[in-house]
């Protein structure tokens, strides 16, 4: 369970997220949609830890984590741009996170063996990154994150960079991956059917604020603001 209260930050003078509160139920797959610029990242990142809120406050699962570090929060994320380490293996790569932790090699070798499994990447353990494919990359991003077993997981955009018809296997793999771990997980997308598909509900942000929560028919057949109604193509 995450829960976000009243979170605000602003670079400068513009308010990138502006007083943010929301939940999200264990288990649920959430789409976190709006225009660029509208402070998607910066959520996201804010959550990771890897960005310091002006104000307001972080909980998973009831504990308040705005002063844990990021290693230690059990998050994980898959960001567009947050690259697999290239000098190491797809073993290593998957490995990373385990390894920080001191975990034992025999736990290691057992769990990214599972992660291979459920990434379809088994056989490809001892390549470096640069001998994939762009798809087979982000499955890797993906085992990484997982292999220490995160509450949440962070999608920023992850398949934005990959072509439509391989972004479209990887999401629906995706999609049962999630449901199979029943992780929760918040999902940044520009793709409103791939939002559509995959998400359980949907965050709508728009310059900084929270326009509106709730599942994809909610938001369809009822948008709260006139901004909703616009984004998703309805006239009011
Ligand atoms: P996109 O869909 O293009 O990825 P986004 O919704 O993820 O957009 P953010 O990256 O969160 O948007 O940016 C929100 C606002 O904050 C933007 O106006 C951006 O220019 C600004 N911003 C983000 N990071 C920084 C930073 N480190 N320094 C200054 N301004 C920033
Ligand atoms: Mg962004």
């Amino acid at each position: 369970h995450i829960e976000v209260r009243n979170l605000n930050k602003s670079f400068g003078s513009h308010a990138a997220v502006q007083d943010v509160s929301f939940q999200i139920k264990r288990g649920k797959l959430i789409g976190l949609l709006g225009p660029s610029g509208g402070g998607k990242s910066t959520l996201l990142r804010m959550l990771a830890g890897l960005e310091t809120p002006d104000s307001g406050d972080i909980f998973i699962n009831g504990k308040r984590v705005n002063d844990v570090q990021p290693q230690l929060r059990g998050i994980g994320f898959v960001f567009q741009n947050y690259a697999l380490f290239k000098h190491m293996t797809v073993f290593d790569n998957i490995a990373f996170g385990l390894t920080i932790r001191k975990t034992s090699k025999a736990e290691i070798k057992a769990r990214v063996g599972e992660l291979l499994d459920l990434t379809g990447l088994r056989g490809f353990e001892h390549r470096y990154p640069h001998q994939l494919s762009g798809g087979q990359r982000q499955r890797v991003a993906f085992a990484r994150a997982l292999a220490p077993r995160p509450e949440l997981l962070l999608l920023d955009e992850p398949f934005a960079a990959i072509d439509a018809k391989v972004r479209k296997e990887l999401r629906t793999w995706l999609k049962q991956l999630i449901s199979t771990l029943g992780i929760t997980s918040i999902f940044v997308t520009h793709d409103q059917d791939e939002a559509v598909e995959v998400a359980d509900e949907m965050l709508i942000v728009s310059q900084g604020r929270l326009e509106q929560q709730g599942s994809p028919v909610h938001i369809y057949t009822d948008p709260q603001t006139a901004f909703v109604a616009g984004f998703i193509g309805h006239s009011s």
